[in-house]
């Protein structure tokens, strides 16, 4: 029972880090679903709300709840009108300064940038 559990999650994981659409939950649980038939949409999720809060994956809070199995520090762009979300690697010269920032309120443990436009496939 237990490696079937393990068994799921590496699951997941492994479909996170193949895939660089940034699925959202359903999309997850669907293309999960093909390998493991009996899985729920609330596993899938409850499993990567965890995986988002142990720093596995990202969770980009756009309009729709999107995850990303690329920790690596990059920002995000989505596109107001096909939702696609970009990955956008340039560095901002004062992001990195966020993190663990002391400021009044409390330590900033981690801060998230969105960046939104309409792509070039869109415009054209
Ligand atoms: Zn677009
Ligand atoms: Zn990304």
């Amino acid at each position: 029972m237990l490696e079937r559990i393990t068994n799921q999650k590496q699951i997941i994981l492994n479909y996170l880090e193949k895939n660089k659409s940034h699925p959202s939950a359903e999309e997850v649980f669907l293309n999960v679903k093909k390998i493991l038939p009996r899985i729920s949409l609330a596993t899938v999720y409850r499993n990567l709300e965890q995986f988002a809060q142990t720093g596995k994956i990202l969770e980009i809070n756009g309009a729709t709840k999107r995850f990303d199995g690329d920790i690596s520090d990059h920002q995000h762009f989505i596109c107001n009108s096909c939702g696609t979300v970009y990955d956008i690697f340039c560095k901002f010269p004062s992001a990195k300064n966020f993190k663990n920032h002391n400021h009044k309120i409390g330590k900033i443990e981690n801060y998230q940038i969105l960046f939104y436009g309409t792509c070039k496939k869109c415009k054209k």
